[in-house]
């Protein structure tokens, strides 16, 4: 396991993504009945963009960089800015990773079950949540997780599958293991992040996932730039199964207008 989010935080893909973690969390604190989240490959929860890690190849500075202190945002990205602002003291130098954005949008009766396997991490992990007894952290793996603790303890809620994509065949692995998971919580609202690197291998990975009961889904691509020969990653697509109401007329606000500021070429986005 080589992966590490530190290098990546804040950057364009967080962006979208945790702008639409936001957008579903705020949707199931609509109804006042708990929730729980399974974030199958959280990482280690908080990133310190002064680090090492951050400033070797400073990613976030093309994403949440060109983001930060924006007061007036249109509600999806204003919402998102001050989930990220909570952790700041106007400093700009936290970047909160998704077990930290969902702990933050947890009332006292929901739960937070966050799995991470690389030992470093899951022991960051660990340590930041000590004391919250509303998170539940574990060392394990997330595929095996989405398996052993669906449904969860609440009878909604939401889970995010965010893995590196390190291994040959994680995109189809992920597309597979939606099967099983919506068989055991099929009501839930699934996050799943894919690197947008090839449209095709996309199609055929929502193929699968449509195949293994993904009914009510929605796809929402963005990238930067045009493909690049050094592989570095312009483009992310975020698969939502049970799409909660409004998510998509949120991102046809939002995503322009993150193409408008985050892109530094070719930047699109489609739904
Ligand atoms: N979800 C995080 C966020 O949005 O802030 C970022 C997660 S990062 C893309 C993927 C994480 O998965 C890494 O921290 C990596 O160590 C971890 N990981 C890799 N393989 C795993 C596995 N089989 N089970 C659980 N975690 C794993």
């Amino acid at each position: 396991m080589n992966y590490r989010h530190a290098f990546h935080a804040g950057n364009h893909a967080d962006v979208v993504k945790h702008l639409v973690l936001i957008y579903c969390l705020a949707h199931l604190k609509r109804k006042p009945a708990a929730f729980a989240v399974l974030d199958t490959h959280a990482g280690p929860g908080l990133y310190d963009l002064h680090s090492a890690e951050a400033q070797r190849s400073p990613e976030w500075k093309h994403g949440i960089g060109r983001l930060w202190g924006w007061a007036g945002a249109p509600a999806p990205i204003g919402a998102y800015l001050d989930a990220v602002a909570a952790f700041n003291d106007g400093a700009r130098r936290f970047y909160p990773g998704s077990p930290a954005l969902i702990a933050q949008a947890l009332r006292a009766e929901d739960l937070l079950i966050a799995c991470e396997l690389h030992r470093e991490d899951a022991a960051a992990l660990r340590q930041r949540f000590a004391a919250a007894p509303n998170v539940h952290t574990h060392t394990r793996d997330g595929w095996e997780a989405l398996g052993a603790l669906l449904p969860p303890p609440r009878g909604r809620g939401l889970v995010l599958i965010d893995p590196p994509y390190e291994q040959p065949g994680e995109l189809e692995r992920a597309a597979r293991a939606l099967g099983p998971a919506l068989q055991r919580f099929g009501n839930g609202v699934f996050i799943w992040w894919r690197p947008f690197k090839s449209g095709a291998g996309l199609d055929r990975a929502d193929a699968e996932a449509a195949a293994q009961g993904a009914r009510d889904s929605l796809r929402a691509d963005f990238w930067i730039d045009a493909p690049r020969r050094d592989g570095k990653l312009v483009g992310s697509s975020v698969f939502i199964v049970n799409p909660p109401f409004g998510l998509e007329a949120a991102l046809r606000v939002a995503l322009p207008i993150l193409a408008d500021k985050l892109a530094h070429g070719a930047g699109g986005w489609r739904i």
